[in-house]
């Protein structure tokens, strides 16, 4: 027979108790006017703050008031309002929280704020309008990745660290995650081209959690970058006379016939930096002297700012040019 003792009654009270969520140590203000209740803490904030900050809230209180007890029976907590936030994780409340009520916490031009943080601050800022808070994630996002050829070969192949160091690749794939998810379309070209440079696999690893049709866009967008790339590649062998002609040659016009490419078959892949010019004529360029090379090195420059022109295209978008004016009219707003 099963018979529930004393000691099983109160361990699960206990466990029971552990489930509630807690007083945040940091976010609880003794003569805060409105409780926030996530699955893990209870926030006790100041209504003006957030409704001065947020058209959501300031909606949502106003709503609450309006209402005088007649169809909407406002919930309390110990004599003040409770709302709670059913969607939201604690932790991710905590980091929005902290941020607006503690300037030290959160600044957009520090590169160590660690990746969670920018995520959970863009995916709420955005939910509940925080627009200031919002601009300064996609301002701190947009510097790390630059819509330029140059800046993007250079994080890429450097492997700068982003957002405290974490795996390089991850965080773009989280982030471009985030960026679908909240629909802020001016960061979302270069977030493509950034996860389309990626072996497949790392790509998977991350998708689980992904918006299918998200998906399917870096899929498709990462072919054609791929294709493009493969073609200038391919394509490397009959344009080096063109590319070499109008060099001051430094060994009497020799190279037009000596300069030959070795082993092209390593660039085939989807990283798109290991085209570079440079890269490409020092590794892979045999015969040709320094001018000759450079002039070769700059025509591979220009070939691949063809295809850096059209890569928002591969991925739906406009272009280059377009993202641009789209962040900043969302910066302007
Ligand atoms: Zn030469």
């Amino acid at each position: 027979m099963n018979v529930e003792t004393e000691e099983d009654r109160r361990g699960k009270r206990r466990r029971e108790d552990q489930d509630e969520p807690q007083r945040h140590e940091v976010l609880w203000f003794t003569d805060g006017n409105v409780v926030l209740a996530t699955d893990k803490y209870l926030f006790k904030v100041f209504k003006g703050i957030l409704s001065m900050l947020s058209a959501v809230f300031r909606d949502m209180f106003e709503l609450g008031e309006s209402s005088g007890g007649e169809s909407v029976v406002q919930e309390m907590y110990e004599g003040v309002p409770l709302v709670t936030l059913v969607d939201d994780q604690g932790e991710d409340v905590a980091h929005l929280l902290r941020a607006l009520y503690d300037h030290r916490y959160y600044n957009c031009y520090n590169d160590k704020t660690p990746l969670n943080v920018v995520i959970a601050l863009l995916d709420l800022s955005v939910k509940y309008e925080f627009k200031d808070l919002m601009k300064d994630v996609v301002k701190q996002i947009s510097r790390q990745f630059p819509m330029s050829l140059r800046d993007m070969d250079r994080i890429i192949c450097e492997e700068e660290p982003l957002f405290q160091r974490i795996d390089q690749e991850k965080a773009g794939l989280l982030l471009l995650q985030a960026a679908y998810k909240t629909g802020i379309d001016a960061l979302l070209p270069i977030l493509f081209f950034f996860c389309s440079n990626m072996h497949v696999d790392k790509i998977f690893q991350t998708a689980q959690s992904m918006d299918l049709e998200s998906l399917r866009i870096l899929i498709k967008g990462r072919d054609e970058l791929i294709f493009a790339s493969c073609k200038l590649v391919s394509n490397l062998p009959q344009d080096l006379k063109a590319d070499i002609k109008n060099s001051e040659c430094l060994k009497d016009g020799l190279c037009v016939n000596e300069s030959r490419y070795l082993h092209l078959d390593e660039l085939n892949t989807p990283y798109f930096h290991y085209t570079q010019g440079k890269e490409t004529v020092k590794f892979y360029l045999s015969f040709a002297c320094k001018n000759c090379a450079s002039s070769v090195a700059k025509s591979i420059e220009k070939r691949r700012g063809d295809i850096w022109a059209k890569i928002p295209s591969y991925f739906g978008y406009p272009g280059w040019e377009e993202a641009n004016a789209k962040l900043e009219e969302l910066m302007d707003s």
